[in-house]
This record gives structure tokens, C-alpha cells and sequence, in this order.
């Protein structure tokens, strides 16, 4: 039997796990690519054109015409071009293909450069280097440096299309030099799992690491489910690992059965409810928000942080651009109204969002946020651009109240299974109000959809769905704090007042 076409994604497929190696060849139309994948294959696309793009002189090796072409053209670039830079060089021993992103020539050999949208040098990328640097050797190429440039979050944007300082290049000669010995017997193991029967592999911990498995939906299929208690220790919110660990060691797998003087006051409450099945409301929350006065505000914002920033005085994954704001104002109790802001222009969104949330957020009353340390962030985040605006801004901030410690004090319903996220708390509150049925139906898909809208390609019709998407998503997550609110203060649920949407 010929042995199988390998290439440098194959191989580091293999080492995640040879069973995924094997289905991605073999069994390719069980391949259930998810939205985290897909979003990172799209940011892995744009770095590596930004990466290109600082190389001028640089080569691009198309790859539309076959391998062959690629192949060819590389060995025509390399002699005709020696001083040049070239972007996915292809080359291809013992079967081995790889598409090396960025090769720059010095006097004594190329540096060859992976280029990544990660943050940092993590341990597959090691071994990624390994196997390009091994096909490389072989073909001949003197390499006088291996490189992995990675995202530099400390890097500041200056809006002018100079992305000089975007990426941080790690030396990594040392920690890859080792794994090169290495590589011919991967190759070998890969080959050997392919010319086999399916490999039996559990699934574990390497379904999600160092990617999401594409094939998780075909292995988890058919698994029986271990009998797991109604309640494992995992309601408990905040307790160590080890100390679960530790419990179930002494065989104290079910919530319910935890002796008491393993548990805080919140775990006894959460061990409590799980008891009973029956929920608990404080009516301490009640008089909290007794005493404060109307208008009330209840303020969400939708943010976007780009790898490769869009924006002046952006970072990359370290600025969160709040590009939509949504706020129910309750004038009096029980009368809402609703506004919104959402700019899909493409534009630096933030000043109009900073004008337009002091202009809706008046100068007095509370302002009801779920977990403050985010929106709190963003606010002051903006005074801190906007001087003119920080006054008012910071004011602001003065009046946040944070509804999520208020739950977490006094609400637990036994259908929250430990967490007080307000997707959580929601469906035991106002079943009617369900993020499942909205087109945009959390925060990811929030960020997907703005990157979609603001894409120049995305035809109008889909960029017009996907703003009602984010309209309404972020509309539903002000409207679930109002009902919140009025659940702890004990006001009764049944009926949406005018203005509710
Ligand atoms: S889901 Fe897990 S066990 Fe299945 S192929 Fe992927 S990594 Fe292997």
C-alpha cells in the first residue's frame, strides 16, 4: 500500500490524537466544524495577511494552480530572488508537505518565522516548528533562525496602517532544535495509524486541546453516559478543585450528600435548595431595592477586542471596543422605556457611544449593571479618551449598582446548577424570555456577528439580519435585569408592562 500523503497539520492532528488523524482522512464527511473554530480560522487569516504586509519585498507562493506549481515557484523564487522574503514557501520530503508562512533571508540562511494569532508560544507550536524546520533541512535550506511571531498585546494601534510592533517574535532554537530528531518517527507513527483500523481512543482531555476536536459529535455519540448524581459537586461555585477531588475520594460524588463543614454559607444555601427543590428568595433583596429611587437604568454593553486592531489607540485582544449599548429606563415602577445604541459602520464606535450614553443616562439615579467590574471597565475606559466626556462619564460609575452579588446573596434556584449568570437565573424567573430563539443568542455570537457586519463582503441582506440579531440580543439582556429586579424585590411577574418589548 502507498504510504499516505502527510502534512505538517496532519501530523500535529496526530499528536492531539491519532483517532482524529485517522477520521480526518478517512471519515472527512464526519467533520462538525464549530463556531469557536471557524472564528479562529478567520483571525488566524487576517494576522497572517497583516503579517505579510510588513514584508514588502515579500513573495506570495500561490497555491491555486496545485502543489506541484507551489513547489515549483518556491524553487524558482528561492534561486531567482535569494534576497527576498517569501510567504508560504511550500515544500514537501518524504512526503511531507508544509507551507512555511514566512521565510526571510540573511547572510548565513533564512529565519524561517511561524507566524500564530495567539497571544503567546504555546507547546504545539514546538512541534509545528519541529516538522517544518526537519522538511526544510532536508530540502537543502540553510536556516539560520526558528521564529515564532506571536501576538504582542502590549502593542498600540495608532490608526494609521502601520502595524510595525503587532507581533513578538519568540527565538525558538533551543526548545525546537531538540524535537527535529524527532520528527521522522512521528511521521512514522502517523503513517502506521492511517494504514490501520479506526483507533480506539476515549475521548479526554485531548478532544480540547491544544484545539476543539472536529470530530467530538461523532465520538460522543454513541458513549453511555456514566451515572452521574442529580447534583455533582460541580454546583458548588468556588470550592477547589482539589478539595473536590479530595470529597469524592472519600466517596462524596453527590452535592447532596457533602457533610457540612466542607461548605460556606453560599454552598450550604446551594446544598439546601438541591435538597428541598424548592427555591429561596431573601427577602432582604427586597428592601435594598425598596430604598432606591427611580429612574432606574439597566445598562448592557456589547463589546468587540480584534487581534489585529481596526482602531486608534487600540490594543489587540486587550481593548474591548463597546461598538452597542442597550438601557430600559424605568421612569416609575413598572414604566419602561428603551434605547439603543449600535454602530455597524465599521467606525471607531466609541466616541459616539460615550456621548450617547450620557445623553440616555441622565444625572441621577441608579444604574443597574450584572457584574460591574465589565461595564464599570468600559465606562472608565472611555473617560479616559474622552476628557470632555469624563466628568459625566465617571458620574456615571458613581451610580452603577450591581445586580449579580444581589442575586448571588439572596435568589438560588435548584435549575441554576450553581451558576448566577443570567442565562442561569433567567429561565427560573421568566421562562418566556429565551436567548435560544434570538438569532444572536450570546456574547460570542454577538462578536461574530459584528466582525460579520462590519466585513466588506458580507452581503447586505445577511449584514441587515445580523444588526436585528444584535438589536435584539442585547435589547433581551436589559430586559432580563428589569425582570430580575422586580423578581427580587418581589413584584409580580405575570404581566409585561407598556414598553416592555
Ligand atoms: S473527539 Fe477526542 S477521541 Fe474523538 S477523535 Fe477527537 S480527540 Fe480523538
Amino acid at each position: 500500500m502507498a504510504a499516505h500523503g502527510l502534512s505538517k497539520s496532519r501530523i500535529v492532528a496526530w499528536k492531539q490524537c491519532p483517532k482524529r488523524l485517522w477520521l480526518q482522512v478517512h471519515r472527512c464527511d464526519l467533520l462538525d466544524v464549530s463556531d469557536v473554530a471557524e472564528r479562529s480560522f478567520q483571525i488566524g487569516y487576517e494576522v497572517g495577511e497583516v503579517a505579510q504586509g510588513l514584508f514588502p519585498e515579500g513573495i506570495l507562493m500561490e497555491d491555486g494552480d496545485g502543489l506541484a506549481a507551489a513547489l515549483l515557484a518556491t524553487q524558482t523564487a528561492i534561486a531567482a530572488h535569494p534576497d527576498r522574503p517569501l510567504f508560504e514557501a511550500t515544500f514537501q520530503h518524504d512526503g511531507v508537505l508544509v507551507r512555511a508562512d514566512l521565510l526571510v533571508p540573511t547572510p548565513s540562511g533564512y529565519r524561517m518565522v511561524e507566524v500564530k494569532s495567539s497571544a503567546s508560544v504555546k507547546p504545539y507550536h514546538l512541534i509545528d516548528c519541529a516538522i517544518q524546520a526537519w522538511v526544510l533541512q532536508h530540502n537543502g535550506l540553510a536556516l539560520a533562525a526558528l521564529e515564532l511571531a506571536h501576538i504582542n498585546t502590549a502593542f498600540v494601534y495608532q490608526g494609521d496602517g502601520n502595524y510595525q510592533g503587532l507581533f513578538q517574535h519568540a527565538l525558538l532554537d533551543s526548545s525546537v532544535c531538540p524535537l527535529v530528531a524527532r520528527v521522522p518517527h512521528w511521521i512514522a507513527e502517523a503513517r502506521s495509524t492511517l494504514a490501520g483500523d479506526e483507533p480506539t481512543v476515549a475521548t479526554g482531555a485531548q478532544c480540547d486541546d491544544p484545539f476543539e476536536c472536529p470530530f467530538k459529535t461523532y465520538c460522543t455519540q454513541d458513549r453511555v453516559q456514566p451515572v452521574q448524581p442529580a447534583y455533582s459537586l460541580d454546583v458548588f461555585t468556588r470550592m477547589r478543585s482539589t478539595t473536590k477531588e479530595a470529597l469524592r475520594s472519600q466517596g462524596y460524588g453527590n452535592a447532596l450528600d457533602v457533610p457540612a463543614h466542607y461548605l460556606n454559607a453560599t454552598q450550604l444555601r446551594i446544598q439546601r435548595v438541591s435538597q428541598t427543590g424548592v427555591a429561596e428568595l431573601a427577602p432582604e433583596a427586597r428592601y435594598i431595592l425598596g430604598g432606591l429611587p427611580y429612574p432606574r437604568y439597566y445598562l448592557d454593553f456589547e463589546t468587540i477586542n480584534l487581534a489585529v486592531p481596526r482602531w486608534a489607540r487600540t490594543s489587540p485582544y486587550s481593548t474591548q471596543v463597546p461598538f452597542q449599548w442597550s438601557c430600559h429606563t424605568e421612569h416609575t415602577a413598572g414604566q419602561l422605556n428603551h434605547a439603543m445604541f449600535l454602530d455597524v459602520s465599521g467606525d471607531d464606535p466609541r466616541r459616539a457611544c460615550a456621548k450617547t450614553l450620557v445623553a440616555a443616562l441622565g444625572q441621577h439615579g441608579p444604574v443597574f449593571v450584572y457584574f460591574q467590574a465589565f461595564e464599570k471597565g468600559r465606562i472608565a475606559e472611555l473617560a479616559a479618551l474622552f476628557p470632555d466626556l469624563a466628568p459625566a462619564l465617571l458620574a456615571i460609575n458613581e451610580r452603577v449598582f450591581d445586580l449579580l452579588p444581589l442575586a448571588k446573596a439572596h435568589y438560588y434556584h435548584p435549575v441554576m446548577q450553581g451558576s448566577w449568570s443570567i442565562k442561569a437565573v433567567l429561565p427560573t424567573i421568566a421562562p418566556e424570555l429565551d436567548y435560544t430563539q434570538l438569532a444572536v443568542g450570546h456574547g460570542g455570537a454577538a462578536q461574530d456577528a459584528y466582525r460579520e457586519i462590519v466585513h466588506p463582503d458580507t452581503p447586505s441582506a445577511a449584514k441587515q439580519a445580523l444588526t436585528q440579531g444584535l438589536r435584539d440580543y442585547c435589547a433581551l439582556d436589559t430586559m432580563a435585569m428589569v425582570r430580575l429586579a422586580w423578581f427580587l424585590a418581589g413584584a409580580p411577574m405575570q404581566t409585561l408592562p407598556h414598553g416592555a418589548p
